[in-house]
């Protein structure tokens, strides 16, 4: 459920029509709602209600401070990935003991800017990521918190881009060898083993994945005690997906999610943390766009839009489908018509949908993408010189624009030409 419906004709994001903020802000823009922000953060909290929990939002599907802001208000906590996010985090006013420092490629520096300003735990991806904790906790007289992730090898059934729990990607260390790596952790003077993470893909349409995985942590949660190692804390990762095409799509509810934690762990006595990010901002947002021209083609007609896949490149890279709607509601019955919905950049990919059927539109028409408040607005880049677009939030009858779309000299200011030229 979301916050974007049509009243008397006209697509709103909660009591806002969305093309007075077009009117405003101009084309193409995301837009998120944050009563569906808050929404979606509510049922993972209280899918564990019972248990002792703390909900880290995966700071990567959606990083606006003000997004950020929104969910810290309500308790949450955040999974960070970068220096970057964590400063992020950090302008949102999350206390360093709420934010998760996760990913396979954590520098020195980053390590140390995350202990100097406070951190939950690392979770660790590999041995010589270990050593190198150690050694920078060691250096500045502080102990790290730590978890290691662990690779349960299970097949998460998402797109190959996506899935991160099986023994042929990038991610963890295999389960098989988590004793040895434990053992290894506990003799390293900076560090303090803390629990155990696991995260084994995204957009997983399935509960079954996510139980082989936990039953293993299971396991392997009481072999490590058995071996003397305080497993206090479970990091369960994120990756519940969430309905792209509303028609068809049922993938499992945070309530369902939760009692499947309850089932696989819950006798642990461990503090449970999950770090879903789709399902929080995915419904949240929309992307509007404009139609620029209607092109008559072969056997099909081309919606040329003003965004491009330097907005959303989530159909380009993952073959993802966004269900895409126009602005003013179409008449009950109104014929469709298949479109190729393209946008302006200089490469085939640059495509939405093919023979996508939808109510005909006009150029100058305003249309909505669907579902595209995560790995949306933080994968856009400016190929083309075309500026990020504006992030705006929308909060009852307000909304505000929570990141400006620059100019033309902001970007090209960011060059310097070198003094021989
Ligand atoms: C990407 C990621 C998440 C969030 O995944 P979603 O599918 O957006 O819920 C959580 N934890 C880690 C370690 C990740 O890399």
């Amino acid at each position: 459920m979301d916050h974007f419906i049509y009243r008397d004709g006209q697509l709103y994001a909660e009591d806002v029509p969305l093309a007075e903020i077009a009117a405003q802000v101009g084309t193409p823009f995301y837009c998120y709602s944050t009563a569906t922000l808050t929404r979606h953060f509510r049922l993972f909290d209280e899918a564990l209600d019972g248990v002792d929990h703390l909900v880290c939002y995966a700071v990567k599907a959606a990083s606006n401070v003000a997004i950020l802001k929104t969910l810290a208000e309500m308790g949450a906590g955040m999974d960070v990935v970068s220096g970057g996010e964590y400063a992020r985090a950090k302008a949102a006013g999350v206390p360093g003991e709420r934010i998760v420092f996760s990913g396979v490629g954590k520098t020195r520096e980053e390590i140390a800017q995350v202990l100097a300003g406070g951190v939950r735990q690392f979770n660790v991806e590999s041995e010589p990521e270990m050593a190198a904790i150690s050694a920078v906790a060691t250096e500045m007289g502080v102990v790290a918190p730590i978890t290691v992730r662990v690779n349960p090898d299970v097949d998460a059934k998402t797109h190959a881009k996506i899935a991160t729990g099986k023994s042929e990607n990038k991610f963890g260390i295999p389960i098989t060898r988590a004793r040895e790596v434990y053992a290894e952790a506990a003799a390293l003077p900076g560090l303090k083993v803390v629990g155990i993470d696991v995260h084994i893909g995204s957009q997983l349409t399935e509960l079954e994945p996510f139980r082989l995985a936990y039953e293993k942590v299971a396991e392997l949660t009481e072999q490590l005690r058995a071996d003397g190692h305080e497993i206090s804390r479970l990091d369960l990762g994120g990756g519940l997906g969430i309905p792209y095409a509303r028609s068809n799509e049922a993938p499992p509810l945070p309530t369902e999610y939760g009692q499947l934690i309850k089932d696989t762990v819950g006798h642990l006595g461990c503090e449970i943390e999950i770090e879903p990010g789709r399902l929080v901002a995915g419904n949240a947002g929309i992307l509007v766009s404009e139609v620029i021209y209607v092109k008559s083609g072969e056997g099909r007609d081309f919606l040329i839009l003003d965004a491009a896949m330097n907005d959303l490149i989530r159909p380009a890279m993952y073959d993802a489908y966004h269900d895409i709607i126009p602005l003013v509601e179409p008449e009950a019955g109104a014929e469709q018509t298949p479109y190729d919905i393209v946008g302006p950049v200089c490469e085939s990919g640059d495509t939405f949908a093919k023979e996508r059927m939808m109510p005909k539109v006009e150029a100058g028409d305003l249309v909505a993408f669907r579902s595209a408040g995560a790995y949306g607005a933080v994968m856009a880049s400016e190929y083309n010189t075309r500026p990020l677009i504006p992030e705006v939030l929308v909060h009852g009858h307000q909304f505000a624009v929570i990141r400006a779309r620059p100019t033309f000299d902001e970007m090209i200011n960011r060059d310097t030409i070198p003094e021989w030229l």
